[in-house]
């Protein structure tokens, strides 16, 4: 099959195999560049594993710490004439690489969200690695089924009042308007059970009473705070409902994973362009101002930088803590420099200025690379083979 990008909206459905396994041979090259990080785990799960922060958090464990991983992940394989998600291929490749490095990898294709799901990891990890020393919990779901086979929605959509925003169309680069009505309660209920804190809570329940949690073990959950320009949307809506359920979560699993002598933490990550974020109302012009300024001042990270640097400098070596127990890797992102760049160009991004207040360029070049496409070194003309297997330990 020739593969090329076919872009609708903010959604690409197509991915090239060839491209994922050089983004994934990048990530770890970044992560040899910076040596083996001290303490880390050898043992690490990955809920979430096969795309933005947990792709990164899981090349990190494998390639900076030479950790044994478990990802689990929901990803579709190719079909017919349809190719395989981006996850599912990036998936493949670390597969592949990992095994080659002699380092265990293993995957789990399925509703994190199920009780058997995780009942399969619990299992794998008796059957192959005995206990786990860190957990990192990265999943973005759009919904999630609940025990009674119920299925509920996450949102994106403001709280109290409606937003008025601009979204930055992939294709043309043309600017749009968006306009949001506010949530219902119910929509921020709903969005609290699929990304808020309660399945983190119940994965770790039933891993601590398998007793496959190692003494001192650690685990993590992802989140974001963000600057004042994207708070109606992101912080003070409905996402961010769900974000402020994974402090409760946290703080409610300290007494649990206290009797293992284990930690559990909050760490907000840096804003970045990942299959879940693309989603984000507005946030194309935010993190098009964002890259702009970051990369101007030299301290623009992706996500393999960022939990190479959390991994190196704060889990498994004195972390600090913000007022709300949180670790801070958006250090960078919150500079007031930074924030300052994009308050003032946030009102002046248009059609005549997008090139040059903003990276979009860099961004839409980010989004493209995200699903396989827009590396200079591969040949999108060649025929390739989209029907890439993956080991799966459970799934298909
Ligand atoms: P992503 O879309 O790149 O990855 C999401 C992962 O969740 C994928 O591995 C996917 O397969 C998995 N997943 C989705 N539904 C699943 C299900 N039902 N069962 C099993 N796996 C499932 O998203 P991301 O941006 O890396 O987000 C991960 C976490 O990081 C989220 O909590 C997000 O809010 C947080 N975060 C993201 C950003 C950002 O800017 N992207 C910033 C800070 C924090």
């Amino acid at each position: 099959m020739i593969i090329k990008p076919r872009i609708k909206g903010f959604l690409c459905t197509t991915a090239h195999p060839v491209g994922c396994a050089k983004d994934v041979g990048q990530q770890i090259s970044h992560v040899r560049a910076q040596g083996v990080i001290e303490n880390g785990p050898k043992r690490v799960l990955i809920i979430g594993a096969s795309g933005g922060y947990g792709l990164a958090s899981r090349i990190t464990a494998a390639f900076g710490c030479g950790a044994a991983t478990i990802g689990v992940f929901f990803e579709r394989p190719a079909q017919k004439n349809r190719t395989a998600s981006a996850g599912w291929y990036k998936t493949a490749a670390f597969t592949d690489l990992a095994t080659a490095e002699g380092l265990y990898a293993e995957n789990i294709n399925g509703d994190a969200f199920s009780a058997e799901v995780k009942q399969a990891t619990i299992d794998l990890i008796r059957e192959d690695l005995g206990q786990i020393d860190l957990v990192v919990y990265s999943v973005a779901a759009p919904a999630r089924q609940l025990s009674d086979g119920s299925v509920v929605r996450s949102t994106l959509k403001p709280i109290g009042e409606p937003f008025d925003g601009v979204t930055i169309d992939f294709n043309t680069a043309e600017l749009r308007a968006v306009s949001l009505e506010p949530a219902s309660p119910e929509e921020v209920a709903d969005t609290v059970k699929v990304m808020g804190g309660d399945d983190w809570e119940l994965w770790i329940a039933a891993l601590l009473e398998a007793g496959v949690l190692s003494e001192g073990c650690v685990t993590t959950n992802y989140t974001y705070l963000g600057s004042e320009v994207t708070w109606p949307i992101y912080y003070h809506g409905t996402i961010g409902k769900a974000k402020e359920d994974l402090d409760r979560a946290a703080k409610a699993l300290q007494a649990p994973m206290a009797g293992i002598n284990g930690k559990a933490y909050v760490v907000v990550m840096k804003g970045l362009l990942t299959l879940a974020a693309s989603a984000i109302p507005g946030m194309s012009v935010y993190l098009s101002l964002l890259f702009h300024a970051m990369k101007k001042a030299g301290t623009h990270e992706g996500c393999i930088e960022q939990t190479t640097r959390l991994f190196s400098t704060q889990l498994f070596n004195q972390p600090s803590f913000d007022e709300a127990a949180r670790i801070r890797m958006d250090d960078l992102e919150m500079m007031p420099d930074i924030q300052a760049y994009v308050k003032e160009n946030w009102d002046k991004v248009n059609a005549e200025t997008l090139d040059q207040l903003t990276d979009f360029a860099g961004y839409r070049q980010a989004f493209l690379e995200m699903h396989g496409f827009g590396f200079a070194d591969v040949d999108y003309e060649a025929e390739v083979d989209a029907a890439l297997d993956i080991k799966l330990a459970f799934g298909h």
